[in-house]
């Protein structure tokens, strides 16, 4: 693993490198090298990993709810896990509002806006969203992979196993034999990700261009600094504070996963690897790993947050529109449901932006604007969005194990 993520790491810095370089060969040049050689290379990587997606979150969350026996305990990291993920998503929102205010990244008039057009996308209304975590049809859920639906049969069917007991040793045995062969699929997939990592870096520097980047720097920087300041401040607080743990052992040893994250931007692409990471390098119990990862690489997206926060403050700037107090309010709530709701999938966060301005009522045209370097900044949030759920998972498994302790002593 250590070398792997060196691989990784080494295969990122070349793909910097060689997409910068795309930038200075003809369009047509970089067209059929980005057709012909990037874009197969990363889609490959893209779909071995997406490929194991649906079953481990299916397995892991059935063998995750069926191991927790108890209801009461199951109720317990249910609670705290949204708890959290709640918490962290507000604080990020107003990180990304507060930077944005403090740094002012959107100028009036400094983009052209009559010639900005974005057709919105349309993001689907947030209470379809929570009807719909109740499949009507088990099989579509998962041939759509509908995440929060298989979620929800997943832990149904958990309950089941958990309540019928010896009855269905079998099917239990079945589903841990299962997980061993899911586990093993994704470290040889694994073996491929410095290819992927670098042709999907490669391609979406030399897409973006320099003089794009250089134009959209400030925005660029106020989300990067956003993202910093709540992976260095918030996690590393909670971490120590509520998990009496070092933030530095979490992230050396969480830090490969980031990687990952960071070249799919998928935060779901991304499960198989950072539950494996989580497990077998933070030792976090599989039970709490199992449930609390899948259910945050769903509906926990702080990257995101942090995104639509900034975006939305860049966008009134830009048109020179002032943003009330009880608008920025509508953006906290707006921006935790649209965060919910994205799926974690490459560029949805920027989909579901446009319920945020709708709600406030700037102009979603304004999307075209960040358009250009969205695929970068998403590779950065996606490895927060991870983050994010990793340490709630290693903060309440601490948490589950400091109350087993105690009742044993007792
Ligand atoms: N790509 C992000 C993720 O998978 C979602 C987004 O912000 O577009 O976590």
């Amino acid at each position: 693993m250590q070398n792997l993520t060196k691989k990784i790491l080494i295969a990122l810095v070349l793909g910097v490198i060689v997409g910068l370089i795309l930038n200075f060969v003809p369009d047509n040049v970089f067209g059929a090298l980005d057709t012909y050689f990037l874009n197969p290379i990363g889609q490959i990587f893209l779909n071995l990993i997406t490929m194991l997606v649906v079953p481990i979150v299916f397995i892991s969350i059935a063998l995750g709810t069926a191991s927790l026996k108890d209801p009461v305990q199951l109720g317990r990291i249910g609670g705290k896990t949204i708890g959290f993920y709640l918490i962290t998503t507000t604080i990020a929102l107003v990180i990304g509002l507060g930077l944005a205010y403090l740094i002012q990244p959107g100028q009036e008039g400094a983009f052209n806006t009559e010639s900005a057009n974005y057709e919105a996308e349309e993001a689907p209304p947030i209470m379809d969203t929570l009807l719909n975590i109740i499949p009507d049809n088990p099989v579509s859920a998962m041939a759509n992979a509908d995440m929060l639906q298989i979620i929800a049969i997943a832990i149904f069917f958990g309950i089941a196993l958990a309540k019928l007991g010896d009855k269905t040793a079998g099917l239990y045995k079945l589903l841990e034999q299962g997980n061993e062969v899911m586990m093993f699929l994704v470290n040889v997939v694994m073996y491929t990700a410095p290819y992927g990592a670098f042709a999907l870096i490669a391609s979406a520097i030399g897409d973006a261009g320099v003089e794009g980047l250089q134009q959209m720097l400030m925005y660029m920087i106020t989300i990067i600094l956003a993202l910093l300041f709540h992976a260095l401040i918030t996690y590393s607080i909670a971490i120590k504070g509520i998990g009496k743990a070092s933030p530095i052992h979490f992230y050396k040893n969480f830090f490969p996963a980031m990687t990952v994250a960071f070249s799919t931007s998928s935060s779901s692409g991304t499960l198989p690897v950072s539950m494996r990471t989580a497990q077998e390098r933070l030792g976090i119990s599989k039970s709490v790993s199992s449930f609390v990862q899948p259910l945050g690489a769903t509906i926990n997206m702080d990257g995101t947050a942090i995104m639509q926060a900034v975006a939305t403050v860049f966008i009134a700037q830009v048109y020179g529109m002032d943003l009330s107090f009880s608008q920025l309010v509508m953006v906290v709530l707006t921006a935790t449901l649209a965060s919910i709701g994205t799926a974690g999938v490459p560029g949805v966060g920027l989909i579901m932006l446009s319920m945020v301005l709708q709600q406030v009522g700037l102009p979603v045209e304004g999307i075209a604007l960040i358009l250009g370097v969205d695929r970068l900044l998403d590779m950065l949030r996606t490895a927060l969005n991870i983050t994010g759920d990793a340490t709630c998972a290693y903060i309440v498994d601490r948490s589950e194990q400091k109350k087993n302790e105690a009742a044993e002593t007792t």
